[in-house]
């Protein structure tokens, strides 16, 4: 639909295709107007695109094109319609609480693997806003390969979260693991994660697709990159494009490293599809002395951000201690990603009210 459009001309257009016995899906995201002086976005332009679906000479017979608030009308051949390029050429930007992810970029989100205390979240926060980190993340929600580790804190962990955010101004983004808990959760955090053992998990992927807020979508260590963008697909076409793609890591036969982070799948997913594509240099490896080397790989492959762990105590967290980065890490890391931004003529997200702040001490 045209930036203008109204809502009558969209229900206009649902109600014809409907009528004929097509379906229609109402996508709505915003495009921020990013500032790079404040390095917050200044204005959001919104955008509506609807998904059709039905027999395709019937739907051509419409004329769609001539009505109203309509801007384009095109045929999608490949089967992840919404989030293909082939669809929306230009790549998307999501904003996360205000700060952007998308191609102008590098976005550096982090904080602990879980939530454990008041006191190690803060701290965690901390580092990471320090190190110029302009997203926090934190689990409260943990989907353990053993039912004995722990499980998180749950809603109790979704506040000490949002207290956090509140104390050091970051926003921030947890995992959801179940379907009934998806309203809840979105109302403390401002971007909902699907962790790599639920990406097909369907139910769950329309339910975040419903509910309003950016979606950060981890592949499945066992899906292919086809499998990974219909996952998305399904967020979409549950009305939200707002969807950043996180690639943490596949299995392979190397026994090495936890998972083999696929740095190829960032220039593949990025032609293929219009949204941010982030890489987690922690889960992948899943060792502490990794997590550089990797996060540089995927700045330089072209990844709009990374999501890295952090504890204040690496040795005493309750869930992957190995791969968790100290303060001084998480500092040499963003300076090492800051400089290879630049390199790639990129900016990193939120760092220039970070750098002025430190130039000024
Ligand atoms: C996490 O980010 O906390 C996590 C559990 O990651 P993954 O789903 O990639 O294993
Ligand atoms: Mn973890």
């Amino acid at each position: 639909m045209a930036p203008d459009a109204a809502a009558a001309d969209v229900d206009a257009v649902v109600a014809l295709v409907e009528s004929t016995g097509g379906e229609a899906f109402v996508s709505r995201g915003v495009t921020g107007v990013y500032d790079p002086v404040s390095g917050r976005e200044q204005a959001r332009v919104s955008r509506v695109v609807i998904g059709l679906v039905g027999d395709v000479d019937q739907l051509e017979a419409l004329n769609l094109q001539a009505m109203r608030g309509v801007a384009k009308v095109k045929r999608i051949s490949t089967q992840h319609k919404l989030v293909s390029r082939e669809h929306h050429p230009e790549r998307s930007v999501v904003h996360v609480g205000g700060v952007p992810i998308g191609p102008d970029t590098v976005t550096l989100m982090a904080g602990p693997c879980a939530v454990e205390t008041p006191t190690q979240t803060l701290a965690a926060a901390r580092m990471a806003k320090a190190a110029g980190a302009t997203v926090l993340r934190g689990g409260a929600f943990k989907p353990r390969t053993s039912p004995y580790a722990f499980q998180g804190l749950g809603e109790r962990g979704l506040r000490i979260l949002s207290d956090v955010r509140d104390e050091v101004g970051l926003p921030i983004v947890t995992e959801v693991v179940a379907v009934e808990d998806v309203a809840m959760v979105a109302s403390y955090v401002d971007m909902l994660q699907i962790g790599t053992r639920n990406m097909q998990n369907f139910s769950l992927l329309q339910a975040v697709g419903a509910v309003g807020k950016p979606v950060l979508l981890k592949r499945g260590m066992n899906a292919t990159i086809e499998e990974w963008l219909m996952a998305a697909e399904y967020i979409a076409q549950r009305g939200n494009l707002d969807i950043v793609l996180c690639e943490r890591g596949i299995r392979t036969f190397e026994t090495a490293t936890r998972n083999t982070l696929d740095i190829s799948a960032v220039p593949v997913v990025q032609r293929l599809s219009h949204l941010p594509v982030i890489i987690d240099p922690s889960h992948s490896g899943g060792r502490r002395d990794l997590v550089l080397p990797l996060s540089r790989a995927g700045v330089v492959a072209g990844a709009d951000g990374l999501i890295v762990d952090v504890h204040p105590q690496p040795d005493l967290a309750l869930c992957d201690g190995p791969q968790a980065l100290t303060a001084g890490d998480l500092q040499e890391l963003s300076r090492s990603v800051a400089e290879l931004t630049a390199l790639m003529g990129r900016r990193m997200a939120g760092h220039a009210r970070h750098e002025r702040r430190r130039l000024a001490g």
